[in-house]
């Protein structure tokens, strides 16, 4: 088989639901992946920061093997001996009290707002079925009915409602915004401290600040959707620690894998995770016995090989190259760490041509909304490996 009948199968028995760029891979190793004819692309998504740890780590690899040879799944009905080392490690890295672990990012977000909701009736005292929960526009929570109810996205939620009530939209970035929308319904404000999907947005700085200020005031919860941002991707474990912010409830997946199985968890107080009682939520295979053995040596693996610090000191590095690239098309270079958006102007006709031009250069990125290339590389890359691609953008973003 070749490119073409990988391509074929895909889209005739599919559906079709993503847009991919039409490179089929199958090996991957540290930030580089190989598709089906041999040739090498360095990934600078890695899977939306879930490979920050690069492709097929052999650490991560190895304790997946091991694990998976010993006891993969128990369900929650009985107890396996791995979770309670990955709550003890996470508690440990972390300073949370507990977790709650489940497998996906938007189940995740699922059970953050099931928490927080029970916290408004249990502890804040609201009204049965009156808790609000406020978001922002421009968010990316997940995609299952009740979060894309609550997107400001036309395409993630048309044909898809009705929706679940409960949720207030407010503009991003606007603590103003927050501290109005807040009524004594309000249990919850859920968001990115840099919205990746929406765009690489960084909001001004002190706003995480300010709506940690505002959240304590009224009695609400700061939720952090760090499933992106979270475990290193910024320069900072969490993006939140930039401010110096500690949410209340603390929503991690992606990268607490490496990339290597689905792994997510809510991490919280135990005045809060600690209201949920047997049978109030569950999953069978949150908190499995590979799943946490695989999330304990990716965490390993983060801290241990000093990553965050990497992509402290080679993301501002790439960022500020990026911006001296001189560009007619350029609008803006932002980010944070190595979690990096190149937004173009309007007259550049969109962000798909210059990824297809990347990947024919040997980097594989994926635009974000329309105008936006995300830079977002796995955190092991080389000073040496960001110039070589620093040369391939500078062509590209000079193309006719
Ligand atoms: C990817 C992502 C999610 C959803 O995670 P899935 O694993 O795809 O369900 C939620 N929030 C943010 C910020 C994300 O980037």
């Amino acid at each position: 088989m070749n490119t073409s009948d990988y391509i074929k199968l895909e889209d005739q028995y599919g559906a079709h639901n993503y847009r991919p760029l039409d490179v089929v891979l199958d090996r991957g190793e540290g930030i580089w992946v190989y598709d089906t004819d041999g040739n090498k692309y360095l990934d600078c998504l890695s899977a939306y920061s879930a490979v920050n740890q690069g492709h097929c780590h052999p650490r991560i690899i190895q304790a997946l093997i091991d694990q998976a040879q010993r006891l993969t799944l128990t369900s929650r009905a009985f107890r396996n001996d791995k979770l309670g080392q990955l709550y003890q490690m996470l508690h440990r890295l972390t300073g949370y009290d507990m977790t709650l672990p489940m497998n996906t990012g938007a189940e995740a977000v699922e059970t953050a707002i099931k928490v927080a909701r029970k916290w408004g009736y249990r502890v804040k005292e609201v009204a049965s079925n009156r808790a609000e929960i406020i978001v922002c526009n421009g968010n990316f929570h997940g995609r299952t009915t009740t979060i894309v109810g609550f997107s400001s996205e036309r395409q993630y939620k048309e044909d898809f409602g009705p929706f679940a009530p409960g949720f207030v939209n407010i503009p991003y970035g606007d603590s103003g915004a927050l501290e109005a929308a807040i009524t004594p319904n309000t249990v919850a404000f859920l968001v990115e401290p840099i919205q990746g999907e929406g765009g690489v947005m960084v909001p001004p700085h002190g706003y995480l600040k300010k709506v940690q200020q505002i959240c304590h005031k009224h009695n609400i919860l700061l939720m952090a959707d760090e499933i992106q941002t979270g475990l290193g991707r910024t320069g900072a474990l969490f993006a939140c620690d930039h401010e110096g912010v500690r949410p209340d409830v603390m929503i991690i997946g992606k990268a607490l894998s490496g990339g290597v199985y689905p792994v997510s968890a809510v991490l919280a107080s135990k005045e809060i995770l600690g209201l949920f009682q047997p049978g109030d939520h569950g999953s069978t295979f949150g908190g499995n016995p590979l799943g946490a053995a695989v999330a304990m040596e990716a965490l390993a693996v983060l801290t241990e090989d000093g990553l965050i610090n990497n992509a402290h000191e080679l993301g501002e590095y790439f960022q500020e190259r990026l911006t001296e690239i001189p560009s007619p098309y350029v609008k803006e270079v932002r980010g944070k760490g190595m979690l990096i958006g190149v937004e173009l102007k309007p007259e550049a006709g969109g962000a798909r041509r210059f990824c297809e031009a990347l990947q024919d250069r040997g980097i594989l990125c994926k635009e974000t909304r329309q105008h936006v290339i995300r830079f977002a590389p796995p955190l092991v890359i080389t000073r040496q490996e960001i110039d070589w691609a620093l040369e391939h953008i500078t062509i590209v973003l000079n193309m006719d």
